[in-house]
């Protein structure tokens, strides 16, 4: 039986999903199975170890990192001409899971034999022995439309750490190390606090552990990653870290030099709005102190650049708000010296938030406050960078499930 590993997001994010890694180290322990990452090389998609090309195997097994993957996967089954309808498909068989599908489940269902919603972590073999004998009987797998969507599947991690770095992979020559699930933080706009109300974190022992080999950078993996218990003596342990997003709130001086001492040479932050009032109306804290200490700490601590993330699109949300978002960011990087790159996101009224309900902003607006953005922060070649997302893809998918 051939298993074909995949995220649509492409070769980086195929390398650089734990799911992947963990259905790979589970099959390999299992006779009869041999499971492959799906690669595109030389304007194929193929098996990275056996060079098979994707439309050779038995099933494929597709993580979704977002909802947008919907598109990219009909995508690539049509350049690879893969039949994209499951009904009139006679094989690969297809089954999806991950964040993606856990958001908007319905659409994947038109090119998917199966979804299955939640973590598989543990029970990946049932899955596809289920699938490949027509079994309906587990809770998570969702095989048609009418379907109710059923309560995800939500574990802690079997295994944590990735089988390999890769220099292709999103987090380059880095050993991804998973450190918690969920959140214990409740931001209203925030999809996961939602999705995964508890937050659960593996044991300072268990994850040390299993990097006691490790060579290379340790990517560490985890939306909350300093509000693990044990994470100093996690960090005390490793030689080299990449990190995740961070909350203002738990970086203090004591976490900036540990940090910056395990070669960590930019941090990201997240405030999302430049305003207390709008940090008030999405239920997260806007704290401009803490972000100038953050600025001039990481800098004298050797950190060299600070990546900060925002929102466009808020309901509520005002022209002076926006232009606010810049002009801070801009001050970070004066009164530190770091490089600043801000990326800018169009706000998504994600399923099961407080915001569910809000609209989609128009594309003009949106296009507008961004320049708004643009004005105030003065992006330059050197030491301001700016990147815009617009939801177009979310619409687009959130639409679909309408329909
Ligand atoms: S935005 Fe970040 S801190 Fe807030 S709930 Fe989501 S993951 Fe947690």
């Amino acid at each position: 039986m051939t298993i074909g590993l995949l995220c649509p997001g492409g070769n980086g994010a195929t390398l650089s999903s734990l799911s992947l890694h963990y259905i790979k180290r589970e099959l390999s322990q299992k006779p009869g199975y041999f499971a492959d990452f799906i690669l595109k090389r030389e304007n194929r998609y193929r098996g990275l170890l056996s060079g098979r090309t994707i439309d050779k195997f038995d099933i494929l097994a597709v993580t979704t990192s977002w909802a947008g993957d919907y598109f990219k996967l009909l995508k690539l089954l049509k350049e690879e001409g893969i039949e994209i309808d499951r009904t009139k498909r006679k094989s690969p068989e297809i089954i999806t899971g991950g964040s993606g599908i856990a958001v908007a489940h319905k659409p994947f269902l038109e090119v998917s034999d199966a979804v299955f919603i939640g973590d598989g972590d543990g029970i990946f073999l049932k899955i596809f022995d289920n699938l490949l004998s027509g079994k309906t009987d587990m809770p998570w797998l969702v095989f048609d439309k009418n379907t109710p969507k059923p309560s995800p599947r939500l574990t802690e991690a079997v295994k944590g750490v990735a089988l390999f770095s890769s220099n292709e992979a999103i987090f380059k020559n880095t050993r991804l190390v998973e450190i918690s699930r969920g959140c214990p933080y409740k931001c209203r706009f925030c999809w996961l606090s939602s999705y995964r109300k508890k937050y659960k974190f593996r044991a300072a022992e268990v994850i040390l552990d299993e990097v006691s080999d490790l060579n290379e950078r340790a990517g560490l993996v985890s939306a909350a990653l300093l509000s693990h218990p044990e994470i100093i003596n996690i960090f005390n342990k490793l030689d080299k870290i990449s990190l995740p997003s961070c909350r203002l709130d738990l970086l203090d001086e004591e976490v900036l030099k540990i940090i910056a001492s395990k070669s960590v040479k930019s941090l990201t932050l997240a405030p999302e709005v430049g305003s207390e009032r709008m940090g008030t109306l999405i239920g997260k804290k806007f704290d401009m102190e803490k972000l100038e200490f953050i600025a001039v700490n990481s800098k004298e601590n050797g950190i060299k650049s600070l990546k900060l993330y925002g929102m466009v699109g808020l309901p509520g949300e005002n022209y002076e708000d926006v232009e606010a978002f810049g002009a801070i960011t801009r001050r970070l990087g004066e009164i530190s010296s770091l490089d600043i790159e801000i990326s800018v996101n169009q706000f998504i009224p994600m399923p099961g938030t407080d915001f569910q309900d809000a609209p989609f902003a128009d594309m003009k607006e949106i296009k507008y406050k961004m320049d708004i953005i643009r004005k105030a922060f003065k992006p330059d070649r050197k030491k301001f960078k700016m990147k815009t997302n617009y939801g177009r893809f979310y619409q687009k998918v959130f639409r679909l499930i309408r329909e």
